[in-house]
């Protein structure tokens, strides 16, 4: 179910737990800043999640509140987690969804990287 971006953090949100090591995740980046996992169901060949460690509901909540440091943290783990799983030549794409109407349902900040094969448009057609 969507989520409110505006709500105070839930510790026990799953990409918290994950955090914290309570619940498994594929990881393929990890540094001070930020975590990156393959997302459990995947909608692209690559489709990998990266987050930060800070307590953040979402890309509001990040952008308003989050140290300069943390961001750059954030942004640079991002760039690596695409070059590392090889995406920038072929292209990708990044994406993060906020609250209701993005369709965001976990409520700590993320973004999704895609790629592994020509993604299409941008949002899927849909009538009205
Ligand atoms: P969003 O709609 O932007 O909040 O995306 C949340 C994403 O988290 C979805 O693509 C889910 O498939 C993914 N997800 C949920 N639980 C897990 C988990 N335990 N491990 C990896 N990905 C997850």
């Amino acid at each position: 179910m969507p989520i409110d971006a505006t709500a105070p953090y839930d510790d026990q949100n799953i990409f918290a737990r994950i955090l914290r090591g309570e619940i498994p995740a594929r990881k393929v980046y990890e540094d001070e800043w930020a975590l990156a996992f393959h997302d459990i169901a995947a909608q692209a060949p690559v489709h990998v999640l990266v987050i930060p460690k800070g307590r953040y509901v979402s890309w509001d909540d990040f952008s308003e509140s989050a140290p300069a440091d943390e961001i750059a943290g954030f942004v640079r783990a991002v760039g690596r987690v695409a070059r590392t799983e090889r995406l920038v030549e072929p292209g990708y794409r990044l994406l993060a969804n906020v609250g209701a109407h993005g369709g965001q349902e976990v409520p700590h900040f993320h973004v999704h990287l895609f790629g592994g094969k020509p993604l299409g448009p941008m949002l899927a057609r849909q009538d009205g």
